[in-house]
């Protein structure tokens, strides 16, 4: 009881924090020129860059607006772990011993990757992995820290204010909409959704990360959004916030945790507004292949 209210009190300062942005509209007002800092790209969208085929057929956060806690809408059960199937070829031997000489170029460029990656101890916190197939239990960061209204992970909170303070120093606004969330919230929050489908929590586990699953249970992982489009959908990617700070990102140690073509990979759809902390040196690769944290965490199995 004390623990629901504590969890809807905290899902109300969310809801809040929401309200703070100026750009909390419907994504339909976005580029009228009702804006004048609005900073879309005007006539880009609908051309490129909307997820369609991964868009969730139900209750999607960016209709509703609430943001908070029901993003990172997984489409595990459709994919399963197809994406790890990339991945199967440990080495170059396999082909050859089924008499195949020749690598396929994708075999080839997992054996650069492999060779190529940043010699890191990959058991180490910059590195946890939590998604749908790979719950984190009840893992706490060690302790979190306050930036501008959200949650971080306190060995976090020097990279992100260099990368938010970087961007507000080239013209640009930035919002902070969501950081951490503890095992609880999270839990609150995926109960509340399942008990709007009469408890059917497959369902709500469409809508809302189940807990465990959650990447912002790290304390590692940020939704940043535009100061004037604050909506979180894929048309973020067409603000002048999203081209600049997923351009900049690794020189941080963030990267963009669910880009866009990878779905199958990180069972999540596009979103342009969740950063993740990872370190310079595994940013900069994963950034610069073009890989998400699931392919670079399976470079080391
Ligand atoms: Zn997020």
């Amino acid at each position: 009881m004390i623990l629901g209210l504590a969890a809807a009190a905290l899902l109300l300062i969310l809801i809040l924090r929401l309200t703070a942005c100026k750009g909390t509209g419907k994504a339909d007002n976005v580029g009228t020129g009702s804006s004048p800092k609005g900073r879309i790209f005007d006539g880009s969208y609908g051309v490129t860059g909307e997820a369609v085929a991964f868009q969730p057929a139900i209750d999607a956060p960016a209709d509703n607006g609430n943001a908070a806690g029901t993003e990172s809408v997984s489409i595990s059960g459709a994919l399963g772990m197809a994406g790890s199937a990339v991945f199967d070829v440990s080495d170059g031997t396999a082909a050859e011993e089924n008499g195949s000489s020749a690598l396929s170029s994708e075999e080839e460029r997992l054996l650069r990757l492999k060779a190529e990656k940043p010699d890191i101890d990959i058991n180490s916190w910059e590195y946890i992995l939590a998604n749908g197939f790979h719950s984190i239990e009840d893992y706490e960061p060690p302790w979190t820290e306050e930036f501008r209204g959200v949650y971080l992970d306190y060995r976090i909170i020097g990279p992100m204010s260099e990368f938010v303070s970087d961007a507000e120093s080239q013209g640009l606004t930035v919002c902070m909409i969501s950081g951490y969330r503890s095992y609880y919230t999270q839990s609150y929050l995926f109960e509340e959704k399942a008990a709007e489908y009469d408890g059917d929590e497959d369902i709500a586990g469409t809508i809302v990360a189940r807990p465990g699953t959650s990447e912002h249970q790290t304390g590692l992982a940020a939704d940043i959004a535009d100061e004037y489009y604050s909506i979180m959908n894929s048309r973020l990617s067409f603000t002048e916030l999203y081209q600049w700070m997923s351009r900049h990102c690794h020189e941080y140690g963030f990267i963009v945790r669910f880009p866009e073509g990878k779905e199958e990979s990180t069972g999540i759809i596009f979103e342009p507004w969740h950063y993740r902390y990872v370190g310079v040196e595994a940013a900069t690769f994963i950034m610069e292949n073009n890989l998400t944290l699931e392919e670079f965490v399976e470079l080391y199995r």
